[in-house]
């Protein structure tokens, strides 16, 4: 399958975090963190769509002037999301500067907080001086962040002593074209697949579909032979979160089954107590999450420079535990309860899938 998502780190396992998602087919981009981000070319700031903002500690937020500084004489929307109190984040930071000279910008903010059943607003335009404008909230299922035709953002709300939100994208669905079709009709390429593939996104069978050969085809038809429909990729983030039940379900949860889990290992299990007192995952406890969780492939990062030089060693360790070579759950109660309960979660949405099948 051709990835939609290009995902990217920004800066070494041991600084700030900041993961970069290309969109391939929209050409614009998303951010999951705003640490220090003076390794992301400005070509690649202005594709920036969305920022998603765990939490506001600096070394996930600092960015955030860069990220202006590049963007304010463009004509870009921008939407932060994060948890309760990012719109007076932002307000702060832009209260921090001077806006005399910006009324002719078209520069516009939105920033979305997610509260427990909705979503709070705020607008902020360069060509008002960035004063805060309050946007009417919205009432949103859980978990739900951002919904565009092309992909949506899932978030919950982990404890890191504050709230601390993780994040999965999901690609709607993956239209792949058949390209052994293409050559036995011997049609060519061209914008008429794109065409094609809107209409199999929006449901519109009837939409007709002019080929390069003149002919014009219902998209339904045509789609029936060309377009393989599969899953979307989906990606997840999680940082900044200590290991315990109620955190181990959430993390479980949202990252079920997706291709890529990228998780914080703030610490090596050897000092796993310090972890649980700063709130933080060691690369074991990622490994075991992400095995639970059923995640394809598993990136950690956001090591403490402490053990700097010592990357291989995080590494090692949460693959092994991912891998199941090392089984966490065979050393504390709970972490086998929580193993037990995501496995007949596991089961029981197995049965649903077949009973609807
Ligand atoms: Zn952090």
């Amino acid at each position: 399958m051709k990835s939609s998502f290009r995902p990217m780190l920004v800066n070494g396992p041991f600084q700030d975090p900041a993961l970069y998602v290309a969109l391939r087919w929209q050409g614009d981009a998303l951010l999951f963190d705003l640490g220090r981000i003076d390794r992301l070319s400005p070509g690649h700031c202005l594709r920036l769509s969305y920022v998603c903002v765990s939490h506001t500690h600096m070394d996930h937020f600092m960015g955030f002037d860069q990220l202006l500084r590049l963007t304010l004489p463009r004509d870009r929307e921008l939407t932060f999301c994060g948890p309760p109190g990012l719109i007076d984040n932002i307000r702060g930071k832009l209260a921090g500067y001077t806006w005399n000279l910006t009324a002719s910008y078209t520069l516009a903010l939105t920033v979305v907080e997610r509260h427990d059943d909705r979503l709070v607003r705020a607008r902020f335009r360069a060509s008002t001086g960035f004063a805060s404008e309050p946007l009417p909230d919205v009432v949103a299922p859980p978990h739900a962040l951002v919904d565009t035709d092309a992909f949506h953002i899932a978030t919950t709300t982990l404890d890191h002593r504050i709230p601390c939100l993780a994040f999965r994208v999901s690609e709607r669905r993956h239209l792949n074209v058949r390209t052994d079709v293409l050559a036995a009709r011997a049609l060519r390429p061209g914008a008429w697949l794109a065409a094609l593939k809107h209409a199999v996104r929006a449901g519109d069978d009837h939409a007709r579909i002019a080929l390069p050969n003149g002919e014009s085809i219902p998209a339904s038809v045509l789609a029936r032979d060309l377009i393989q429909d599969q899953r979307g990729q989906q990606i997840a983030y999680v940082v900044d979160t200590r290991f315990d039940p109620d955190n181990g379900r959430r993390v479980v949860e949202l990252a079920r089954d997706v291709d890529l889990l990228y998780a914080e290992a703030r610490f090596l299990d050897v000092d796993r107590d310090e972890a649980e007192k700063r709130h933080h995952l060691t690369a074991r406890q990622s490994g075991f999450l992400a095995r639970v969780a059923g995640a394809r492939r598993l990136e950690v990062f956001h090591f403490s420079p402490r053990y700097q030089g010592m990357a291989q060693a995080f590494h090692a360790e949460a693959q092994a535990e991912f891998r199941g070579e090392t089984r966490l759950e065979e050393t504390e109660s709970w972490v086998a309860e929580l193993a037990d309960a995501a496995r007949s979660d596991e089961r029981d949405r197995r049965v649903a899938g077949d009973a609807r099948s």
